[in-house]
């Protein structure tokens, strides 16, 4: 039998600042998913905004093509948020997007409504249902992404916890410092993106010694290079009194990590002891787990919140 005429066929699509990538799946018990179709175009973000619209129809259209678009339930996970009041973007590192209806632009598009996450909200998703997190899907997984920003999702018993206000899980914008603490965009000081994202450490590392490294070079040098070593405690710090006070106030019964950071053995290792040692508890036993969906998480959670 052919893909088309399937019962069950969802579209997930996963608009990066980079690529968007979608995927035509089939949904199956528990929220088992088989892939059928992927697809992948360049964003384009550099053309301006009604280029990405375009692009994001055009992605949506080859899956679901001619009178499917109607009836296939869609999902789409982006970066950023969207304000609930007036339905503009915000937040979103793919700048043509803020403060632009795109949601309402691309219902107008499609002649439909379809489902919108904020990214992270997509990748913890994925990760509790399909990913590291399964065995503890029942309960509450707080899925974080440490990357070029730190982020988070927040999910219950399989599903996506969006917040009365659709913040939930905004975990890179919760403050860890004060005296003497930086200046974040987002108008408040010390935020925990500022101290444990990728070009955070970057930028340390380059104060300290003058030299432009990247996050894996300088995590490679840290038994020889006293610069790298400081600017990993520094993340590690800043990492573990994060999960620690999300720990304290969600005690999620599982935590997993995603995001180009999260691929550094330190944080589950130095870093989950570090985390035992500030948790308002005698002993840390919740699992940091690495993802196992990999870049993948990102369009499947698109397609299991598809509708
Ligand atoms: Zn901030």
């Amino acid at each position: 039998m052919s893909a088309r005429g399937r019962s069950g066929l969802v579209v997930g699509v996963d608009l990066g600042g980079t690529k968007i990538e979608a995927v035509l799946a089939v949904r199956g018990p528990k929220g088992a998913l088989e892939v059928l179709e992927r697809t992948r175009v360049p964003t384009g973000g550099d053309d301006g905004y009604e280029g990405v619209l375009k692009r994001a129809e055009g992605v949506i259209r080859a899956l679901a093509p001619g009178e499917e678009i109607a009836t296939i339930p869609i999902g789409m996970g982006m970066p950023g948020g969207t304000m609930r009041r007036s339905g503009l973007v915000k937040n979103c590192n793919l700048v043509c997007l803020n403060g632009r209806p795109f949601r309402a632009d691309l219902a107008r598009a499609l002649g439909r409504e379809i489902g919108f996450e904020n990214d992270a909200n997509c990748f913890a998703l994925a990760e509790t249902v399909l990913g590291a997190a399964a065995p503890y899907r029942e309960g509450l997984v707080f899925g974080v992404i440490l990357g070029t920003g730190v982020g988070g999702g927040v999910v219950i018993h399989g599903e996506i916890w969006s917040g009365a206000q659709g913040i939930a899980g905004e975990w890179g914008h919760h403050a860890i410092r004060s005296d003497g603490a930086l200046a974040c965009y987002c108008g408040n000081t010390g935020c925990l993106e500022l101290y444990a994202s990728g070009p955070a450490v970057e930028r340390d590392y380059r104060e300290r010694s003058g030299q432009h490294l990247s996050l894996a070079e300088i995590a490679a040098k840290r038994s020889t290079d006293a610069h790298a070593d400081a600017a990993i405690r520094g993340l590690v710090e800043a990492y573990a009194r994060g999960v620690a006070n999300l720990i304290d106030i969600l005690d999620p019964g599982a935590i997993v990590l995603g995001g180009g950071v999260s691929n550094l053995d330190v944080l589950y290792e130095e870093g989950a002891r570090r985390v035992a040692e500030l948790v308002f508890n005698d002993e840390l036993t919740t699992p940091i787990l690495r993802n196992a969906l990999g870049d993948s998480a990102g369009v499947l959670g698109a397609a299991l919140m598809a509708r």
